[in-house]
């Protein structure tokens, strides 16, 4: 299969890789989009988006990702569902293998991949969150979905706690389950959940199970499994956040771009440039701090924008 070329080849589907092809589509770049199965992103597991700007009465968020996606083929961006299996940096175009589409190369490469929040893998989890039954991992997105609730927040780090005292401003009680019994949070987040009034503590236990009635897919209570006991007992919630972790899509690069202790890519001070000259990272990829659909999307505008400026300068080799 011969291989297909793009001055700009963006990795990913979400707000970021969308951005970016809107703006290199608009700079006449003609740029590739390449995406795997999850076509969207993170915004596909959630239902209504009520903080994305521009929206006065929310947004359902694959509908926002369909909407991102026709504005970017408009304006002339290649979409192609292809899985990547492997990357060359080593040389320019550099080049990106994939399992069913053969070899793409390009001048620029913009990393848009993404991040995944780590779920417990319970097969009622899954099947209530695809729902939209009250399973969640961000309490940004969610949390006003579950005013007067009484939630369970899994886990025992600084998103944890965060998200616990995020929850509580509409929340009636916030316990969080944790599998230890000493925080891993920063000191400073810990106390500052430890002494909110809405905020209990259940220790040394884990969700086992997540219960609805008879099938409805929403969320009436979660089973605990005391980690010293085995004793399991059945906690009634209103709405569980699973906060153990993201997981950066960053297989790929590893060994071939700069990563963070957490395993995010480096980008270099308020740039999205990598340490590979021509490739730029954007979305949650690069960072682990903010993850909003709304700060993807400006930094995939800026990975557009610096790819666009790095050809100029580059254009004679
Ligand atoms: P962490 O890895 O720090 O914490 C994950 C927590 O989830 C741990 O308590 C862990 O338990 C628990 N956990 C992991 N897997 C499971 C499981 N399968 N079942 C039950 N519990 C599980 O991730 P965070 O997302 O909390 O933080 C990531 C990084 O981001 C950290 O460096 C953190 O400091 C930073 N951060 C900073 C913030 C801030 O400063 N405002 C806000 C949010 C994050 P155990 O402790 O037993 O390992």
């Amino acid at each position: 299969m011969p291989s297909q070329h793009a001055k700009v080849l963006i990795l990913g589907s979400g707000p970021a890789g969308w951005t970016a092809a809107i703006y290199a589509a608009r700079a006449n770049l003609e740029p590739t989009v390449l995406h795997g199965p999850a076509r969207g992103g993170q915004l596909m597991l959630t239902t209504e988006v009520e903080n994305y700007p521009g929206f006065e009465h929310g947004i359902m968020g694959p509908k926002l990702m369909e909407l991102f996606e026709a504005q970017a083929v408009r304006f002339g961006t290649k979409v192609v569902q292809a899985w990547a299996t492997e990357v060359d940096l080593g040389k320019r175009p550099f080049t990106v293998k994939t399992l069913t589409d053969g070899d793409f190369t390009c001048d620029t490469l913009i990393v848009a991949t993404g991040a995944e929040a780590r779920w417990l893998n319970l097969p009622n989890e899954t099947r209530i969150r695809d729902a939209g039954g009250g399973v969640s991992a961000c309490a940004t997105c969610d949390g006003a979905f579950f005013k007067n609730k009484e939630l369970v927040v899994v886990g025992g780090g600084d998103t944890a706690m965060e998200e616990a005292n995020f929850l509580t401003r509409y929340a009636s009680k916030v316990t969080v389950v944790h599998r230890r019994d000493k925080l891993r949070a920063s000191k400073i987040m810990a106390d500052r959940a430890q002494a909110n009034p809405k905020i209990a503590f259940v220790w040394d236990s884990e969700v086992v199970d997540v219960l609805d009635t008879n099938g409805n897919k929403r969320i009436r209570a979660v089973v605990l499994e005391n980690y010293k006991t085995k004793a399991r007992t059945e906690f009634a919630c209103g709405g569980l956040f699973v906060a153990i972790g993201h997981k950066p899509n960053t297989e790929l690069f590893t060994g071939k771009l700069d990563l963070d202790a957490k395993g995010y890519l480096v980008t270099q001070g308020k740039t999205t440039y990598t340490n590979v000259p021509g490739v730029f990272a954007c979305g949650d990829v690069q960072d682990s701090v903010y993850r909003q659909a709304v700060t993807a999307a400006g930094t995939g505008c800026m990975a557009a924008i610096d790819a666009e400026r790095w050809l100029e300068a580059h254009a004679h080799g």
